[in-house]
């Protein structure tokens, strides 16, 4: 059970793997007003930035769950360099199936959906980690302007337009399925480029130390059609945010 190695290399040095940045993780943990304490479950936590900073920064303990070897690998180091690890840990394996021992007081599901097949299956998950009162975190795409074409939904890497709601779409569906939206930070075109053009250099640089490994070709083609997709669609239609949820 691993993520394709692809994006170990297209990810490179990278900490935070979504479109928001250093500065808006620390505003979300700053706005959730986390106590000493606190108890998060991260599912699909990446390189656990988030877990680590805000163990840092706020002393919340908790657990993350990632699919890739290497990123879970990553976040270890990470705790460990931020000094941490006592507070934090994180395991290797399906977000989806992983159920904590105790119900915490943050579970969270940011820029990985998927795992519920969308949005309202995301939160029912949470929801089963969450104490009574428990904040659900999710990160989540939307659509910042409608997608005029198919071209643009393709080039937004989005299977339909169906997909993704527009913003009063998403706030509107967190309602229906039984929740308030407490708190949100939203990315913006800036905080996508650190995520979206970080990938460009990451992949030349090893593609110039790696012109014969077999995925070469593959990442040599990224790199040629990225930025064009990305500047043409995905940065103007595109949207991300971080929401915080709690249960009515
Ligand atoms: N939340 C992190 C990572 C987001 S990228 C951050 O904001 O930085 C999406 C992550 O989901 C990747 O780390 C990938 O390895 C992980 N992932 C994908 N499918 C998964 C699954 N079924 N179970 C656990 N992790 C999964």
């Amino acid at each position: 059970m691993d993520l394709p190695r692809s994006f170990v290399i297209r990810e490179g040095d990278l900490r935070i793997l979504n479109p928001i940045d250093a500065g808006k993780l620390a505003t979300l943990g700053r706005v959730l007003k986390l106590r000493p304490g606190t108890s998060i479950l991260d599912l699909c936590s990446g390189k656990g930035e988030l877990l680590c900073t805000w163990a840092r920064d706020h002393g919340v303990v908790g657990t993350g769950v990632d699919i890739s070897v290497a990123f879970t690998a990553a976040a270890r180091d990470r705790a460990a360099e931020l000094g941490v690890a006592g507070q934090v840990g994180f395991v290797h394996g399906d977000a989806a199936a992983y159920v904590p021992d105790e119900p915490v007081d943050v579970a969270g599901c940011v820029g990985a959906t998927w795992i519920g097949g969308g949005v309202a299956g995301t939160l029912e998950i949470l929801a089963r980690a969450l104490r009574p009162g428990g904040i659900a975190l999710v990160g989540e795409p939307y659509w910042r302007i409608d997608p005029p074409d198919p071209a643009t939904v393709a080039g937004c890497q989005a299977g339909s337009r169906e997909e993704y709601q527009d913003l009063p779409g998403l706030v509107g569906l967190f309602g229906e399925q039984g929740w308030d939206l407490v708190e949100m930070v939203l990315a913006d075109q800036d905080s996508w480029d650190r995520y979206a053009a970080a990938h460009w250099l990451n992949l030349r640089r090893w593609l110039d130390a790696n012109p014969d490994d077999p995925l070469a070709g593959e990442l040599r083609r990224e790199l040629t059609e990225d930025p064009l997709r990305y500047v043409r669609y995905q940065r103007e239609h595109m949207g991300w945010g971080v929401f915080a949820l709690i249960r009515r």
